[in-house]
C-alpha cells in the first residue's frame, strides 16, 4: 500500500485552512495531517489537533502557548510557538507537502523555509509572490520544488495547461467576481462601510482578502501572481469581471484557441487539486448547473477600482515595488477593518506610499524585510496625517 502524503497546513484556523481540512477528512486513505499551524484561534487548533493527531502544532503567538498546551496535555502531539518555530516544522523529514493558507507578508520565512527543503508548496499564500515573486521562483528552481496554485484562477489556468508542455501561453484571461461594489458609482463608494465590504457576492473568504476583493487589489495580487507562476508579462494578462465566478479563468494559445475551467466557487476543488495533481479524486461537492444562470463578462473599470492600477503600476515598475504595495495594502486593510480610514482612502494610501518607499531595482530578501518596515511605517503616518 502507497504511504499516505503527510501534509503541514499554516494556517490550519482560517478559511483555506478548514477547507483542506475537509478535503483530508474525505480522503483520509490519501492524506495525513503532520503539522497544523495558528497564529491566534487557540480553541480552534486545540480541537484540530484532537480530531486530526498531526504529529505537531505550532501557534505563531507566543502569548497563547500556555493556553494551548495545557489544552493538548493528553494529547500525543508536540507543541511550538513563534514565527520560528513555523520555519523549522516545514523542513521536518517526514512532511511531503506545505500549504501555505497564512495571511499576509508573514507567509514569506516559512514558505522561503519550506522550499530550502524541497517541500512540495500548495500555495494559496497570493502575498508570498507579490512581494517577492523573482526571489521564490528562483528558489523553487534552485531546489527543485513544485509550486501547485491553491488560488481558484490560478488552479484553472494551470488545469487548462495540463497537456500543453511546450505550448507557449499567448493571453491569460483572469476572472474576477468584481466585489461587492461592481455596481456602485464612485459616489456612493464614499461612504461604503466595512460591512458592506464584507458581504462578497460569490466566496466566503477571509477578512482581509474579502476587503482586497472589494478594492479589486486581490485582482491586482493575482495578476502579480499569475506573471510569476506562468512566466508570462503584465500585457499578456487581461482582466475580466464575471460576475457568476463560474469560469475561473482561461488561457489562449497562439493559435487562439482558448482553454477554460469552470466550477461552482468551492476552494475545496482547488485545494484538493494541489494536493492530487496530476491525479483527480472525487469531491462531495455541489455539481456545476450551466442552465440557472447565464455567464456574463465585462471590462474592469481602473478609474473606481484604483487598487487594481496600482497593482499593474508596480508590476512595470518591478524591483521591490509590489512588496512596498504589499505591506501598505496590509496596514490600510486593517485600518479599515478598524474603522480609522474610509473606503476610497485605501487606494490613496497605498498610492503615495509607492511615491515615498524607497526604491530598489534589484530586492534579496534582506530589501524585502526593510521595504515592507519602511512602507509600513509611512501608510501608517499618512493614516494619522489624514485623520
Ligand atoms: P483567514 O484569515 O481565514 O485565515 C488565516 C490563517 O492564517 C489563520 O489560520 C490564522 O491563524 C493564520 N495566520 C494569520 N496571520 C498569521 C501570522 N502572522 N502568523 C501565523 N499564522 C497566521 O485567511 P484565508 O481567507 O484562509 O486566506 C489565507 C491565504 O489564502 C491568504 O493569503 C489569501 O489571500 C489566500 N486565498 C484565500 C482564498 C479564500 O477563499 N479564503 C482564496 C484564494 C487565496
Ligand atoms: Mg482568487
Amino acid at each position: 500500500m502507497q504511504e499516505k502524503k503527510q501534509i503541514a497546513i499554516l494556517g490550519s484556523t482560517g478559511s483555506i485552512g478548514t477547507q483542506a481540512l475537509d478535503v483530508i477528512q474525505q480522503h483520509a486513505d490519501l492524506y495525513e495531517v503532520y503539522c497544523l499551524t495558528a497564529n491566534n484561534r487557540v480553541e480552534l487548533l486545540a480541537e484540530q489537533a484532537r480530531r486530526f493527531h498531526p504529529a505537531a502544532v505550532v501557534i505563531a503567538n507566543e502569548a497563547h502557548y500556555e493556553m494551548l498546551k495545557d489544552m493538548l496535555r493528553d494529547e500525543p502531539v508536540k507543541v511550538y510557538a513563534g514565527s520560528d518555530a513555523l520555519c523549522q516544522i516545514v523542513q521536518a523529514g517526514p512532511v511531503d507537502m506545505v500549504l501555505t493558507a497564512m495571511v499576509g507578508f508573514a507567509g514569506l520565512p516559512p514558505t522561503i523555509s519550506a522550499i530550502q527543503a524541497g517541500k512540495k508548496i500548495c500555495l494559496a499564500n497570493k502575498e508570498t509572490l507579490v512581494v517577492a515573486g523573482e526571489l521564490i521562483c528562483h528558489l523553487a528552481k534552485e531546489y527543485h520544488c513544485p509550486i501547485l496554485p491553491v488560488d481558484s484562477e490560478h488552479s484553472a489556468i494551470f488545469q487548462s495547461l495540463v497537456g500543453e508542455d511546450d505550448n507557449e501561453i499567448e493571453k491569460i484571461l483572469l476572472t474576477a467576481s468584481g466585489g461587492p461594489f461592481r455596481l456602485k458609482s464612485e459616489e456612493e463608494m464614499q461612504t461604503v462601510t466595512k460591512t458592506d465590504a464584507l458581504r462578497h457576492p460569490t466566496w466566503d473568504m477571509g477578512a482581509k482578502i474579502t476587503i482586497d476583493s472589494a478594492t479589486m487589489m486581490n485582482k491586482g495580487f493575482e495578476v502579480i501572481e499569475a506573471k510569476w507562476l506562468f512566466g508570462v508579462s503584465a500585457e499578456q494578462i487581461e482582466v475580466l469581471v464575471h460576475p457568476q465566478s463560474i469560469v475561473h479563468s482561461a488561457v489562449q494559445f497562439r493559435d487562439g484557441s482558448v482553454k477554460a475551467q469552470l466550477g461552482v466557487p468551492d476552494m475545496r476543488m482547488p485545494i484538493q487539486y494541489a494536493f492530487s495533481f496530476p491525479n483527480r479524486l472525487h469531491l462531495n461537492s455541489q455539481r456545476l448547473d450551466l442552465f440557472t444562470k447565464p455567464l456574463e463578462f465585462f471590462k474592469p473599470d481602473m478609474n473606481r477600482f484604483r487598487c487594481l492600477a496600482l497593482a499593474f503600476e508596480a508590476l512595470k515598475q518591478g524591483g521591490n515595488m509590489s512588496c512596498v504595495m504589499n505591506a501598505a495594502n496590509e496596514v490600510v486593510n486593517r485600518a479599515f477593518l478598524d474603522d480609522r480610514i474610509t473606503f476610497p482612502q485605501i487606494a490613496t494610501v497605498i498610492e503615495q506610499t509607492m511615491q515615498r518607499a524607497t526604491f530598489d531595482a534589484a530586492p534579496d530578501y534582506d530589501v524585502y524585510l526593510a521595504s515592507d518596515a519602511e512602507a509600513r511605517r509611512i501608510a501608517e503616518e499618512l493614516i494619522i496625517k489624514n485623520r
